[in-house]
């Protein structure tokens, strides 16, 4: 049989499907490569006090610099970190280098906010989380309380008792803990409101339906309510018009992150904004 053939009885998808292992298996060996060569960075976003528009905290957001495609994105490399478990050492590497960067700015006078850093899934179930934030800890060398961690709602439904446990052995160590995308899973209300965490961040798709979408504020008023009755705070992600800050304000939510307030910049930016401040 000619190759016509035997593509025609096989079909495209059969290709299709060894194309896409193939290139996953390239970008593993690509990502195992940038990791060794520390080609992921740190970006940093401000989050800033709703009410005064002072900066409160910040936000480390990892990047690729790619020797050929310049800065890559996280959503085109870390759902291949996390199918991988290289997550667990990508996420070390942010949470040092964030806590580096901290001291640096320290060290030059600057004040620099407390820095939140997203933990996957897998790192949050890894027994190495407490041994990498207390050398992340003493790494900054603070007084103060220079980290926090975001956990998004996927990595606290199941497994309640280990989930608390953990919950409260990071914040034995002081630092806090956010709910990252809140509102996005499928948890109950009930079970998410028992765990032991700091603050709840409202994700970004209820903040761009607000204005236009009556629901959709009745559901972040709400929200920013059952917040506070329970003693969390509350931070707004993805701010991008004045509008939406005021509705936000109007629902007395205290924090807010987003681009009308700041982009992701590197470090060296990041040192600036401090210094203008
Ligand atoms: P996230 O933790 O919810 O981070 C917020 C995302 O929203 C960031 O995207 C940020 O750049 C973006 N953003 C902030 N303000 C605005 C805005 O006003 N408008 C819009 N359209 N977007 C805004 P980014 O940096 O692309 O990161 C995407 C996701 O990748 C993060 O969502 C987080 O889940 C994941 N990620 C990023 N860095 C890390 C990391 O170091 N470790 C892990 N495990 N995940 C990370
Ligand atoms: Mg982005
Ligand atoms: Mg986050
Ligand atoms: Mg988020």
């Amino acid at each position: 049989a000619s190759a016509r053939d035997l593509d025609l009885r096989f079909g495209q998808y059969d290709r299709a499907a060894d194309r896409v292992v193939a290139r996953q298996i390239s970008l593993e060996v690509e990502l195992r490569d940038a990791l060794e060569r520390q080609e992921f960075v740190n970006f940093y976003q401000p989050k800033i006090d709703l009410r005064t528009g002072k900066l409160t905290g910040a936000e480390a957001l990892v990047r690729w610099r790619h020797p050929q495609r310049g800065l890559v994105q996280p959503s085109e490399f870390v759902p291949e970190l996390e199918r991988t478990g290289l997550v667990i050492a990508v996420g070390r590497q942010v949470m040092q280098r964030a806590m580096q960067d901290w001291r640096a700015w320290r060290e030059a006078g600057l004040q620099p906010p407390q820095i939140a850093v997203n933990v996957a899934p897998a790192q949050f179930r890894c027994d190495s989380l407490f041994s990498d934030i207390e050398q992340a800890l003493n790494t900054a060398g603070a007084e103060m309380h220079p980290l926090s961690i975001e956990i998004t709602e996927s990595s606290l439904v199941s497994d309640h008792d280990r989930v608390v446990d953990i919950l409260s052995r990071v914040r034995a160590l002081e630092v806090p803990v956010a709910i990252d995308d809140f509102g996005t899973g499928y948890s109950s209300l009930s079970y998410l409101v028992s765990l032991p965490v700091d603050v709840m961040k409202i994700d970004r798709s209820f903040v761009t339906r607000m204005s236009q979408d009556a629901g959709y504020m009745g559901l972040v008023s709400t929200v920013v309510s059952l917040a506070h009755n329970l003693d969390l705070k509350v931070v707004a992600e993805g701010i991008e018009t004045e509008e939406e800050a005021k509705l936000l304000k109007l629902l007395r939510c205290e924090q807010g992150q987003g681009y009308l307030y700041g982009h992701p910049v590197p470090a060296d930016e990041f040192a600036a904004l401090l210094d203008a401040a």
